[in-house]
């Protein structure tokens, strides 16, 4: 067996030596792309004991894995279209992501409401209902069950009435993409990765005609350095085909873009009392989500060829979710005045002639180029693991084959992931309840613990000691000390780089509560400035980066932006 594990560091005030040691050594394996999938590869290798080095161009998880669904879900639509064997795996795979991480992921209880001349009538929806439960493997406590008309409208009264025959309960797990992506992410550092953000692949290098290495650019001060790898993964979600460009090797499958937007609403102008998953006349799915006092409603499926970092939400994305809405819930007449804040991603998936954007698969692919380049494609948050085993356990296979080199099996089921170290789903309550407790000795709310327990699973211990230690400083910057813990842990235990980096993918709140982001961004702007000594240009365009995001938020995309990469 290969390897030696050596914790390393997510701190945004080391990112000077991690630069360092990624171009010191050549690695085993070098992952381009810091969404979800590349932290599952990333996670798997380096518990495997590979020399594992990892590179995001933006923040980790700024791509689409913090512009999802959030749902680590066994995928009921892809049984409508008959992909078995694609239900079957995500749908297992959803119980080891929470037991993985059960602070960040939490079974939610929808409701499918049946409608007269709807594609599935009630006895297709039992029957689909019972097969996804068996086929996703789902807990005995979780299995579906059916309503008459009177139980549906007992618990969802404001439902459209005309035509309602019925529904049908189940239960999905409602996530944080961004940080179960920076949960894995740390997790991968704690057993070794080296891994760093704002790092841009421009270039590969090549020896014998073999991909050995990558050019990068740091985005935050231009430098730029050269790190070599004996394989190479391009993990780039919407980027793979910019990349194998690059490496000349965009031949065969190529992806195609869709964009998929969400909307947010606070609950009391949607007062829903839990989760809805129902179908539009046009054939497709919508899902309505609570989360702290808001409803987040999605989602769109359009072709996209406009910048792929910035999608933006337009009128038509509008005008199409408030029509759902209002199609389902025709006594809440909602307007674009009512939203709070909005997202919009890009879906990677694999490109078929003969298929709509709704109908493409969305399952994944490995692609290996003449330079050995390998290139992961498709896929969804849900199957990350999935994903990571099958191609780290290619890539042994070739260290076996070319090197006699070997590393240990796959043991990612088993693993917790940062901030899942809680004794498992299980034991997360009583977890819950002792850490609230202490928090609320320490000064906060019990809402206020709570929340942050949830937040960081096994890390709030962490988070706590930077709340006692610094409650003079705190003050000295205006803000509350469990707001300024929440900064210095983002800074310094989940490589935040920039403001945008807190309020979006740290803590959530520019989709989730934006008033929050708007009360607090100024002192949070200087405590992040003082520690990461930003130039004055550097600050400058980070708030105006931050004022942009919160802008984009409510007000609609007017016009076509032009194609970029
Ligand atoms: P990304 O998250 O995009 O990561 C790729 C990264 O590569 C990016 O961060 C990018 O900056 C980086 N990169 C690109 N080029 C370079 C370079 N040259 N150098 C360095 N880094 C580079 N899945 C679910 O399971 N459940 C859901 O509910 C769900 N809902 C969805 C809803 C929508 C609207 C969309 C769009 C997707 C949804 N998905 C869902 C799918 C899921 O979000 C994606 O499959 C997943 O996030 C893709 O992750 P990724 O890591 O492959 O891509």
């Amino acid at each position: 067996m290969e390897g030696q594990k050596l914790t390393t560091s997510l701190s945004s005030l080391k990112r000077k030596d991690t630069l360092a040691r990624l171009q010191a050594e050549e690695f085993d394996l070098l992952i381009i792309g810091g969404g979800i999938t590349g932290a599952g590869i990333a996670l798997d290798a380096a518990n495997r004991g590979m020399r594992t080095a990892l590179v995001e161009m933006q923040d980790f998880a700024a791509g689409t894995s913090s512009r999802s669904s959030k749902m680590i879900h066994g995928g009921l639509r892809y049984l409508k279209k008959f992909e078995v064997k694609l239900v079957s795996q995500v749908g297992r795979e959803r119980a080891i992501v929470y037991e993985n991480g059960p602070h960040v992921t939490t079974p939610e209880w929808m409701i499918l409401p049946i409608y007269e001349g709807a594609e599935f009538g009630k006895f297709l929806t039992s029957v689909g209902l019972r097969v996804y439960d068996s086929l996703a493997g789902v807990k005995k406590t979780e299995r579906r069950k059916m309503l008459s008309r009177d139980e549906t409208l007992r618990l969802e009264p404001k439902f459209k009435q005309e035509g309602l025959l019925g529904g049908g309960m189940f239960v999905e797990y409602r996530s944080d993409d961004a940080r179960l992506t920076i949960e894995v992410m740390k997790e991968a550092a704690a057993q070794g990765a080296t891994v760093i953000n704002y790092t841009k692949v421009t270039n590969f290098i090549y020896k014998d005609d073999k991909a050995a290495g990558v050019e990068t650019v740091d985005q935050l001060n231009g430098q730029t350095s050269r790190i070599y790898a004996k394989k190479i993964i391009n993990a780039a979600g919407p980027w793979v085909d910019t990349l194998r460009e690059k490496d000349h090797s965009l031949g065969g499958k190529h992806l195609l873009l869709t964009k998929g937007i969400h909307l947010v609403f606070d609950q009391s102008v949607l007062p829903l009392k839990q989760s809805v998953y129902f179908d539009t006349p046009d054939g497709r799915m919508i899902l309505m989500i609570p989360r702290n006092g808001k409803m987040y409603v999605g989602t769109t499926d359009t072709a996209y060829n406009g910048d792929y970092a910035h999608p933006r939400i337009t009128d038509e994305d509008i005008d199409y979710i408030l029509q759902a809405i209002q199609f389902i819930f025709p006594e809440w007449p909602l307007s674009a005045s009512d939203i709070e804040s909005s997202w919009a991603g890009l879906r990677p998936l694999i490109h078929q002639t003969d298929k709509g954007t709704s109908e493409i698969s969305r399952k994944d692919e490995v692609w290996e180029s003449p330079s050995g380049l390998l290139t992961i494609a498709g896929g969804k948050l849900t199957g990350y693991r999935k994903m990571a085993e099958t191609i780290v356990d290619l890539v042994a296979e070739k260290f076996e084959q070319e090197e006699h080199k070997r590393f240990s099996p796959c043991e990612t089921k088993q693993l917790p992931i940062s901030g899942g170290h809680v004794g498992g789903s299980k034991n997360f309550n009583v977890f819950l309840k002792i850490k609230t407790a202490e928090g609320v000795k320490l000064g906060l709310s019990a809402e206020r613990a709570q929340m942050l327990v949830r937040k960081y699973g096994s890390n709030i211990d962490q988070v706590y000691n930077y709340l006692q230690a610094n409650e003079e400083k705190a003050k000295k910057y205006g803000l509350p000390a469990d707001i300024y813990a929440q900064v210095l842990y983002a800074v310094t235990d989940e490589a935040a780089c920039t403001p945008i980096d807190f309020f979006a993918r740290r803590t959530g709140a520019l989709l989730f509560d934006i008033d929050w982001v708007r009360e607090w961004k100024s002192p949070v702007i200087e405590v992040m400035n003082d520690m990461l000594s930003w130039t004055s240009e550097q600050k400058e365009q980070f708030t105006a980066d931050l004022e942009k995001r919160l802008h984009e938020a409510t007000v609609p995309m007017q016009e076509a932006v032009p194609a970029a990469e």
